[in-house]
């Protein structure tokens, strides 16, 4: 029998990704107990499907600060979780296959150290010595020492249970249908699980709902550009270390991290615009990211793909996150449209989301992830 309950909390999460995951984490650290609503399970879309990367290194520069400083938690969070999260400081090469690219990397690299981000440009020999498992296609490559790598799909979840156990309430298979708007301010959050509908009442609402948030912020009015855009990562069999950083090259379209237990995941997208929330994985991209793998690392060349999944970006038209309040909806802050790389930026947006709540101003600032840059 369906029946509607009613509960109350201090703060709604609506999105158990890592952004809804750290936010419930630090939120509850700092002693405000928020309710999750995740409508499948922790960490089972982009967060927990992703390529791993913890990477500070090529981004836009909007975002840089926010990633050095999410670094700081990754290290942090490597002994406060109570569990393993496999977070490895190995590094990230990026590399080149033409003069050009290494002068992108060189432009970029000028942008990132006046940013106080230390990174090297390593010609093709220092490649060959340092990255000796990479193909002779590469010509050189960018490094930076302090990116690294977790476990996708530990990471998340690791969070949302400290959460738990610091008296944050989680609830899976609960999805929120709608958010409830009296006088300008929120008050309720109306939502499903599976036995039947709940309303929470809540005078805040944290809406990192990853990709699925324009629709959900549209029932209140709120044109949110968020495009889901599929991505694909494929798992070889199980192959003696190789390799600790996470490594990528644009020209070849692929990018990796080698697991603890040896396999190596190795990530890229399919067609230029795969714009869907489709999860099936493309024959098509399969066969690229293969090329790709072996192309980056010659000892790929002849192994077994043993699985392949896909998993749902969620770009913002500059490729840039929103973290941002509504005119006219007291109470609601979108965190959305990571764009691709918001695994790293996880613990961080956690942490500056809380002390906007907790404190009335984040320690960073947020001007530049405003919703309103669209409208402008
Ligand atoms: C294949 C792939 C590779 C990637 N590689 C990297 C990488 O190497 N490094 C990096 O930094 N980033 C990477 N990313 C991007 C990164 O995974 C995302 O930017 C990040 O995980 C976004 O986190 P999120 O919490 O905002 O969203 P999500 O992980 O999408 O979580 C949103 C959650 O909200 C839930 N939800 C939505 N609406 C509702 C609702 N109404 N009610 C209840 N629940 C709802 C969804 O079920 C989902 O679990 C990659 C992404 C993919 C797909």
């Amino acid at each position: 029998m369906n029946t509607q309950r009613k509960v109350n909390a201090p703060v709604v999460i609506i999105g158990g990704g890592i952004v809804g995951c750290a936010t419930a984490y630090y939120l509850a650290q700092a002693g405000v107990q928020a309710t999750l609503l995740e409508k499948s399970v922790l960490g089972n879309e982009a967060s927990g499907r992703n390529g791993g990367g913890v990477r500070q290194q090529c981004r836009d520069r909007r975002e840089r600060a926010l990633a050095m400083a999410s670094v700081k938690l990754w290290v942090a969070l490597r002994t406060k979780l109570g569990f393993d999260i496999e977070y490895n400081q190995g590094g990230n090469i990026r590399m080149a296959t033409t003069e050009q690219r290494m002068d992108d990397l060189r432009r970029e690299s000028e942008e990132e150290l006046q940013d106080g981000l230390a990174v090297e440009m390593w010609d093709r020999e220092t490649l060959r010595r340092r990255a000796p498992y990479l193909g002779e296609v590469f010509i050189g490559g960018k490094y930076c020492a302090t990116d690294g790598t977790a476990n996708p799909l530990l990471a998340p979840r690791a969070l949302g249970w400290a959460a738990k156990r610091l008296g944050a309430t989680i609830m899976p298979r609960t999805e929120a249908l709608h958010v409830q708007v009296q006088a300008g301010h929120v008050t309720a959050v109306i939502a499903k699980d599976p036995t039947g509908e709940l309303v929470i009442e809540t005078p805040r609402v944290i809406h990192a709902g990853g990709p699925w948030t324009p629709q959900l912020a549209q029932t209140l009015g709120v044109t949110v550009p968020i495009v889901p855009t599929r991505s694909v990562v494929a798992v070889t069999q199980r192959l003696p270390h190789l390799f600790d950083e996470f490594i990528s090259s644009h020209d070849l379209g692929v990018y990796a991290r080698q697991a603890r237990e040896g396999h190596v995941h190795v990530g890229g997208a399919g067609a230029e615009h795969d714009d869907t929330f489709d999860q099936t994985t493309p024959l098509g991209t399969i066969e690229k990211i293969a090329r790709g793998a072996a192309g980056m690392i010659p000892a790929l060349r002849h192994v077994n793909f043993l699985r392949t999944w896909a998993g749902t970006i969620e770009n913002t038209p500059d490729k840039v996150a929103i973290m941002d309040t509504v005119d006219g909806i007291g109470g609601y802050i979108i965190a959305a449209g990571f764009s691709g790389h918001g695994f790293c930026l996880g613990p961080i947006a956690g942490k500056l989301l809380t002390e906007w709540l907790v404190e009335g101003e984040a320690s960073m600032p947020l001007e530049q992830f405003r919703l309103t840059r669209f409208q402008k």
